[in-house]
């Protein structure tokens, strides 16, 4: 093996950087770069690891909801953080064909805007609720209807962050937890730490 004095200078894995260790054997070193990426409907910024997937890009989909105004200027964009173009209103007549629980086609509607309700069926709602179990979400159970579904009448069980005790409670309760922002502890005192990793 023969060692120069020079750079390696060859392409690293990263198809994006080249090696600047002096004269090496075997493999080169994977990429230490961080690359600056931004979101593109929001102003969110990361740095990752540059890697073949990451090297060449500036922006990546944060996943939060888009949320910005669409051409109808009354609904904000609902699909996650995404590249070109918002898709049109899809509660515009025109993108709307079903009733409010989308069960029933509805051909001929009346409706000439957006904003306007849309037509409901005998058919009951069940959309999809944030609550219950997680393979298992509880449905909407009231009859097709037009705005977001009334609070669910079922119960949700509410597991402790410790993980140790469990208990069974209205899913109106439930929903007011959240795992990360709002976690729902248990009476009885838990040995994990709190989030500053200071307390218990
Ligand atoms: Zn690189
Ligand atoms: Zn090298
Ligand atoms: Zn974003
Ligand atoms: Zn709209
Ligand atoms: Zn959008
Ligand atoms: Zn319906
Ligand atoms: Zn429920
Ligand atoms: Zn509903």
């Amino acid at each position: 093996m023969i060692k120069c004095e020079n750079k390696c200078g060859k392409l690293k894995s990263c198809q994006h950087h080249t090696c600047d260790v002096i004269c090496h054997p075997r493999e080169c070193e994977p990429c230490d770069e961080l690359i600056k990426q931004k979101c593109y409907s929001h102003e969110s910024e990361r740095e990752v690891l540059c890697s073949v997937e990451t090297g060449g890009t500036q922006v990546f989909s944060c996943g939060e909801p888009c949320g910005k105004l669409l051409s109808c200027g009354h609904h904000r964009c609902p699909k996650s953080c995404h590249n070109g173009p918002c898709l049109d209103c899809l509660l515009l007549p025109q993108n709307c064909k079903t009733c409010a629980c989308g069960k029933t086609n509805m051909d001929s509607q009346q409706r000439t805007s957006c904003l306007d309700p849309l037509p409901t069926c005998e058919k009951s709602c069940e959309k999809f609720l944030s609550c219950g179990p997680i393979d298992n979400h509880h449905q909407c159970s009231i009859k097709c209807h037009n705005g977001p579904c009334p609070p669910c009448t079922k119960e949700s069980i509410l597991q402790c962050r410790c993980g140790q005790s469990k208990k069974s409670a209205s899913c109106i309760e439930v929903i007011q937890y959240d795992p990360i922002k709002n976690p729902f502890c248990c009476e009885r005192r838990c040995n994990k730490k709190k989030l500053c990793g200071k307390h218990r």
